[in-house]
């Protein structure tokens, strides 16, 4: 009986590490050289209006950056208009999956209210893009093992950061966040900044971080391009 037991727990071990190791969660990407870096920004809004912030948008325009935008549902119905505006006039610009209502404790909720998470907040994006996103980010990064498998079951890859570049803390300056990137930053790396007004230096370093990473040689690409 006890050896039936041992077993069988055995089993369960193997299969459960198995579907762990399959659920994963993206945080770099293989460069083949020459370098290459992703800006992704987190376009979040749970209860109170958020909007893009104007002096990071009018920059990546301007320079036509390759950038991937991460779209909470209610940030996207927040600003329809111009989203669909974007998506429709900026190539360079993928829009992609930041969940429904950027409920910050998704393991805490029931498998439905996951999916609906997710899946409702594909549809919309879709809708207003033109584009299914191929990748999801879990609001504030928290998630656990069974939300990873749901939302790898729905079709979509987990894309996180490689290192956060605490841009939400407003104690950080921009030349603070310019030497961080700087000193931080690895062929293949996926850098995260919020272009929801929450970035409160990204708009002033933007400009500097691009400069002296070309300076480096590296250039930029959508995670599209780089995350098969
Ligand atoms: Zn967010």
């Amino acid at each position: 009986m006890k050896r039936l037991i041992l077993i069988l727990f055995c089993c369960i071990t193997t299969a459960a590490m198995a579907a762990g190791h399959k659920a994963k969660v993206v945080t770099t990407f293989i460069d083949n050289g020459p370098k290459k870096v992703a800006l992704t920004f987190d376009a979040c809004q749970s209860k109170t209006p958020a909007y893009f912030d104007k002096s990071i948008l009018n920059y990546i325009i301007q320079n036509r950056l390759p950038v991937s935008i991460f779209l909470s549902g209610r940030f996207a119905r927040q600003n329809e208009a111009e989203v669909k505006y974007l998506a429709k006039n900026y190539p360079f610009i993928e829009f992609e999956n930041h969940s429904l209502d950027h409920n910050n404790h998704m393991e805490r909720l029931s498998d439905a209210q996951v999916i609906k998470e997710v899946e409702g907040n594909e549809k919309l994006v879709t809708s207003m893009t033109g584009r299914a996103p191929e990748y999801f980010r879990f609001p504030a990064g928290n998630y656990n093992a069974r939300d990873l498998e749901l939302v790898n079951n729905l079709g979509l890859k987990v894309v996180h950061w490689t290192y956060a570049s605490g841009d939400p803390d407003k104690h950080i300056g921009p030349v603070a966040l310019e030497n961080e990137i700087n000193t931080m930053t690895k062929p293949g790396n996926i850098l995260i900044f919020h272009i929801n007004g929450r970035g409160w230096s990204t708009g002033r370093a933007l400009p500097e971080i691009t400069k002296e990473l070309r300076s480096k040689g590296y250039t930029f690409v959508k995670l599209e391009d780089v995350v098969k």
